[in-house]
């Protein structure tokens, strides 16, 4: 008989604090691309779904050509059946301070915003959170066992 391998791919998906997401699109024009689209593209030809942690914060950060971007990547992310998390990295002036140095009340308000923005374009509220570059915290963890 034979096993069948279960695994979780995931992808952090975030520009941190630049206005153009270069990091998150990795697109070289004619030379082809290994960012967020590359990814989907391999996953779907594998049949398989990614989970993408989304640093929504960064919203504010794009402007002109890039105005609605993360809003137009969650609903890209989403629309090719892939799954969207949150993704927690600071980023002013949405979230200034890293989340372990936050109250439970400004951690509980910094998530909320964060879910209620993927639940907005997607209608699904995230299921999962993933810190960006700090130690999960009690408070934290506490917030999703309520
Ligand atoms: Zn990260």
């Amino acid at each position: 008989m034979r096993k069948k391998l279960k695994m979780l791919i995931t992808v952090d998906t975030e520009q941190k604090g630049m206005a153009v997401p270069y990091a998150i699109e990795c697109d070289f024009g004619v030379e082809g691309n290994c960012g967020i689209n590359y990814i989907m593209e391999q996953l779907e030809k594998r049949k398989m779904r990614g989970v993408f942690f989304t640093n929504v914060y960064e919203h504010n950060n794009y402007h002109g050509d890039w105005e609605k971007y993360m809003e137009k990547l969650v609903e890209r992310i989403f629309s090719r059946n892939h799954e969207v998390e949150l993704h927690t990295h600071a980023n002013p002036p949405v979230f200034p301070n890293m989340l372990h140095a936050c109250s439970y009340d400004e951690q509980k308000e910094i998530i909320e915003y964060g879910t209620n923005f993927i639940k907005e374009i997607t209608g699904k509220r995230p299921i999962a959170h993933r810190g960006g570059g700090i130690p999960a915290m009690i408070l934290h963890l506490r917030h999703y066992m309520i």
